[in-house]
């Protein structure tokens, strides 16, 4: 069954129409990549998806395991499993980074009708993800992305994610601003996030992170909706004849 059905999706911002009938359908198990040119609005889908404010759906439906979420607010969306990572993670002065993610794994538990999580089996939990995204403690103990640099930033978003254990991820521009050795700890802990129940939309402007986590579709936006898609090949051809045809054709 479909985890994500974006039917026919118009959405403005400052009264301008930005996504304009965009039709999209993500199964558990696939990797979708999502290219288009800067200013396009990529940016606006994954937050129109997300549910995030200043943003006004004027047509059309999301829907998450066949359910319409338009009344769904940010929190309640990111509870039933939809989370956005990524191009710029916010800082949350004040709040550890710990606390966060134990409140943000409960508030998902609670919601499903289960127990907080145990302390013990928390801290394995960090610890094992830490490892596996090679962060330290240190940063594990300031507030949330405080002072991080873009690549920590990253690293810190990649770790919520995998101790969140959304259904439906979206990574905005994963790769801007992350040299080589970053982006392959980042891509390394998505691919292992990769799994049957479990659907991802990779939204990129350049190929180079798809050699990282090989998306089953890509597909390209322009002019607000989906012009073409295709396999991974498809990456590497936009990658040799840019997104011209497309904005030429959608304008
Ligand atoms: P992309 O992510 O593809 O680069 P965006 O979604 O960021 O594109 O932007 C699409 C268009 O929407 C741009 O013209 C941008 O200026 C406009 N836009 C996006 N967010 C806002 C906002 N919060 N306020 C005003 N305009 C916005
Ligand atoms: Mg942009
Ligand atoms: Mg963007």
């Amino acid at each position: 069954a479909p985890l994500i059905e974006i039917k026919d999706l118009h959405a403005s911002v400052d009264g301008k129409e930005i996504i304009k009938g965009l039709s999209l359908t993500i199964n558990a198990g696939e990797v979708h990549a999502l290219m288009g040119p800067n200013g396009a609005g990529k940016s606006t889908l994954s937050a129109v998806v997300a549910g995030r404010e200043g943003y006004e759906v004027t047509g059309g439906q999301v829907l998450l395991n066949g359910k319409d979420i338009a009344d769904m607010e940010a929190d309640e969306r990111a509870v039933a499993g939809i989370f956005l990572a990524f191009q710029y993670p916010v800082e949350i002065p004040g709040v550890g980074t710990t606390t966060f993610l134990k409140a943000a794994i409960n508030a998902r538990r609670r919601a499903r009708g289960e127990g907080e999580i145990e302390p013990m089996e928390f801290l394995k939990l960090l610890r094992a993800k830490q490892k596996e995204l090679d962060i330290p403690d240190e940063m594990i103990k300031r507030p949330v992305n405080m002072g991080y640099s873009g690549g920590e930033k990253k690293r810190a978003e990649t770790l919520q994610m995998s101790m969140l254990e959304p259904a439906f991820c979206i990574l905005d521009e994963t790769d801007s601003g992350l040299d080589i050795d970053a982006l392959k700890v980042v891509s390394d802990g998505v691919n292992a996030m990769r799994s049957p129940d479990r659907g991802f939309l990779v939204i990129t402007h350049y190929q180079r992170l798809l050699n990282y986590i090989v998306p089953d579709y890509v597909h390209v936006f322009a002019g607000g909706r989906i012009v073409k898609s295709g396999g991974k090949e498809l990456a590497l051809e936009l990658e040799e004849k840019g997104y011209a045809e497309f904005t030429e054709q959608a304008a």
